[in-house]
């Protein structure tokens, strides 16, 4: 499917950013919007006949003083036939040609951030290759994950074995391209990543400014742009009240600096800016 501004570019003072197909998938709307009910939340995003919302899956590349960065990988090449019939992927994952779009290899991605490691996040950090066999999607780069993330994607809990697949992450532990971060962290002049919480453990957000303007993604903290209402939690937060707590300092915080707020899996509506009331106010 394709989704509005996909490949168009979006500035941040002199940073670049461009929303990438990660593959496209249809999930539940109750679970999605959790304790709210579906009176309220199906006039802001539709639902179809079996209940289920359509979103994407969708990295975004960050260029910035000679850096190609990527924030979050998609859903992979790697889930199989069953796992794709339960979350209604309709849309198959091909990073490494949407790159070639922008002139970029495989070899070009110098840094990937994971906000957290769900298969959704973290399913193209490897990738099959046409023989079959696996491999890191980007072998030069290297990958920022934070360490409580780690820890729990070492030893899920009986609910997360589900999310932290073993298979998005193997190659990648012994590959030397792992970089845990212990909290917040700069990684490059205008890439600020916040330790966060909520949604995970070990969820974290990536701050993006230049020249006076910023925008920052909040990943799985507001999926859509129907979340920004800090009540409206899903079934899928580990921590539902601190991811509340969360989006209340973060949406007041980032509103006063009319910062963009950036989505990942909203095919609708890109990013956007908040209203003093914290509603969407201009959206791209
Ligand atoms: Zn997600």
């Amino acid at each position: 499917m394709d989704t509005g501004n996909t490949h168009a570019i979006f500035r941040i003072g002199d940073i670049e950013l461009t929303w990438l197909q990660g593959g496209f998938f249809h999930l539940d709307g109750g679970t999605m919007f959790g304790p709210v009910p579906k009176s309220l939340w199906q006039k802001r995003y539709k639902a179809d006949e079996n209940n289920l919302i359509p979103m994407c899956n969708d990295p975004i590349l960050v260029r910035t003083a000679g850096l190609n960065i990527l924030i979050d990988t998609g859903l992979g090449n790697k889930l199989d036939e069953k796992q794709r019939s339960i979350f209604k992927v309709t849309s198959p994952w091909d990073l490494p040609a949407q790159l070639a779009a922008h002139g970029l290899g495989r070899d070009d991605i110098d840094l990937v951030i994971l906000t957290h490691c769900d298969f959704d996040h973290a399913g193209g950090i490897l990738m099959l290759n046409e023989n079959g066999s696996k491999e890191i999607t980007f072998p030069k780069a290297a990958h920022i994950i934070n360490q409580q993330e780690w820890e729990d994607v070492q030893n899920p809990n009986s609910r997360a074995k589900s999310t932290y697949l073993t298979e998005n992450f193997d190659l990648l532990q012994t590959s030397g391209q792992l970089e845990l971060v212990d909290g917040d962290r700069s990684v490059c002049p205008g890439i600020t990543i916040l330790h966060s919480g909520g949604h995970t453990r070990g969820h974290q957000i990536v701050e993006i400014q230049s020249q006076g303007k910023t925008a920052v993604h909040l990943g799985d903290l507001c999926p859509t742009h129907a979340h920004f209402n800090p009540l409206w939690v899903m079934a899928y937060d580990n921590f539902p009240l601190e991811v509340i707590a969360r989006k209340e300092d973060y949406c007041t915080k980032y509103q006063k600096m009319d910062s963009w707020f950036l989505l990942y899996h909203d095919p609708f509506v890109r990013a956007c800016t908040l209203s003093p009331e914290g509603r969407p106010a201009q959206t791209w």
